[in-house]
């Protein structure tokens, strides 16, 4: 997509610093990182999302995914990663190129998770369940 930023990258127009690439996938050090390392993982097809993205390019991503993951744990020594991908603007997604955050993790870097809230109770989790299983095969 021609005014599309992370296809800018992929292309070359927009510089930035390379890490991984093979003929589906693209891999680059996000500007501002959470941490030395932080990456982020583009189909060098332009996706908006998650839920536009074809299956034969979410298993080419998620394969070169553990490949970077696996070199990263290595390269920097690390105990622990993040994977991580902001689906619809109030999920935080700023870009709509379909990506997913590779980030490693230290202690005490500040990176916090999500607050979880309990269910009000048993029915309500059910209720939600069969709601979303009803829509799997839709
Ligand atoms: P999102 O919020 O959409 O999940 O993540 C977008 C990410 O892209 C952000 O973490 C942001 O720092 C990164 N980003 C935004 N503009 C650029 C850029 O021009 N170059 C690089 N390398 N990363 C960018
Ligand atoms: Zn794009």
């Amino acid at each position: 997509m021609t005014d599309c930023l992370f296809c800018k990258i992929i292309s070359g127009q927009i510089p930035a610093v390379k890490v991984y690439e093979d003929d589906h996938v693209f891999a680059f050090l996000d500007i501002k990182p959470v941490n030395p390392g932080h990456t982020l993982v583009v189909p060098k097809k332009h996706f908006s999302d998650l839920l536009d993205a074809d299956p034969d390019t979410l298993s080419k991503m998620i394969m070169a995914m553990q490949k970077m993951a696996r070199a990263m744990v290595k390269a920097l020594g690390l105990e622990a990663f993040n994977i991580g991908q902001n689906n619809g603007r109030i999920a935080g997604q700023l870009v709509d190129h379909l990506h997913f955050h590779l980030i490693p993790r230290a202690a005490d870097d500040g990176l916090r998770h999500w607050p979880g809230k309990p269910y009000a109770s048993d029915e309500e989790a059910e209720t939600v369940a069969k709601k979303l299983r009803q829509h799997l095969n839709s």
